[in-house]
């Protein structure tokens, strides 16, 4: 049963089963009736229950208002308490004959130290509160920066954050120029961004920012590296690549940006994006700096050019 729960977990998707097991293993398992109060809002708890059977349901108002949510097993409850002293905001009741693990603060951290996959899984699931508007997402903007520092992935997008990019960065540009072979960076910038938050919301302008990133994930080999540089802003870093192909994979973002449908999560249609782009690539004596440097002249160059274009040095140009 235990294992049947591991294999549908998102928070431990992806963790290798047996390190799961033996922890688990040791962790006090919690038997609830139905109707049995697990955790009640206003409390402070340091505990994420995982359920092995039975079903729980989640009520925020009234502990006996509506069910805002069905927990399977499989699925944790109470993983805010994780991320930092957060009160509990909800009632979480028996819906039948349940069994927990409890799993403590020290536990998970243990655990999260030998699979940081979990915390990117724990992000990805405080990610879908955000977006979905839920109320349990009563999470700070520093508990998500933590989770982000130890996932290496942003919180909102799922893709590589900066300082995976910037580790990334430096390693395959040592690589590329050891071996001699090129090396190609494009940055991407949302055009008039602000102005798309401003008539949509920041909701949809997060939901435009998470399409962005798909859009990057989908153009890009599994060789390359995605991430969201800041902001509205992302770069992608194509190892063993000259100029000419990235302007080309560039081209092709910018086509599918334009191209690709943008939609709320109750499938509300917004208006599609633009993205301006620079390249830059390995030149003689290159540093990561360098090469960013050109990207992004190259960048506000595709800008003032009026937007909605990819900037690059002329190729046989006598720098190259
Ligand atoms: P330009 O075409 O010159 O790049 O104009 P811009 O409006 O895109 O540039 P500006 O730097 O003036 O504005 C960037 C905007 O991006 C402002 C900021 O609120 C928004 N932004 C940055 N990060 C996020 C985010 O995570 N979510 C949302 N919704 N907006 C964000
Ligand atoms: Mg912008
Ligand atoms: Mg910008």
């Amino acid at each position: 049963m235990l294992r049947s729960a591991i294999e549908n977990s998102l928070l431990f998707r992806d963790v290798d089963p047996d390190l799961l097991l033996e922890t688990l293993a040791k962790c006090p398992a919690k038997n609830i009736a139905k109707g049995e109060i697990l955790i009640e809002p206003g409390k402070q708890n340091d505990t994420v229950y995982f359920l092995v059977a039975g079903h729980l349901t989640i009520h925020i108002d009234k502990q006996d208002g509506p069910a805002i949510r069905i927990v399977s097993p499989g699925e944790t409850v109470g993983e805010l308490s994780l991320i930092g002293s957060t009160k509990t905001s909800a009632w979480v009741l028996g819906s039948d004959h349940c069994q927990v693990i409890a799993i403590n603060q020290e536990t998970l951290w243990g655990l999260i130290n030998r699979a940081t996959k979990i915390a990117r899984n724990l992000l990805k699931i405080i990610s879908g509160w955000i977006v979905s508007g839920n109320r349990q997402a009563v999470v700070t903007r520093k508990q998500i920066e933590e989770l982000e520092g130890i996932a290496r992935v942003d919180g909102l997008t799922g893709i590589y954050n900066r300082r995976s990019f910037d580790e990334a960065f430096q390693r395959l540009l040592t690589r590329c120029q050891y071996n001699k072979l090129p090396l190609s960076l494009i940055i991407i910038d949302a055009d008039h961004f602000k102005k798309y938050n401003d008539s949509q919301g920041h909701l949809a302008g997060d939901q435009a920012l998470i399409t962005l990133a798909q859009v990057l994930t989908e153009a890009t080999r599994p060789g390359d590296i995605a991430a969201r540089y800041g902001g509205e802003e992302f770069a992608v870093i194509l190892p063993e690549t000259p100029p000419e192909v990235a302007i080309k994979v560039a081209e092709r973002i910018r086509i599918s940006v334009m191209n690709r449908e943008i939609r709320m999560t109750n499938g509300k249609p917004l208006p599609s994006l633009t993205v301006s782009m620079g390249v830059g690539s390995i030149r003689r004596g290159a540093t990561p700096q360098s090469v960013i440097k050109e990207a992004d002249d190259h960048l506000y160059m595709a800008k003032a050019g009026g937007r909605n274009r990819v900037c690059h040095l002329v190729i046989n140009d006598s720098a190259s």
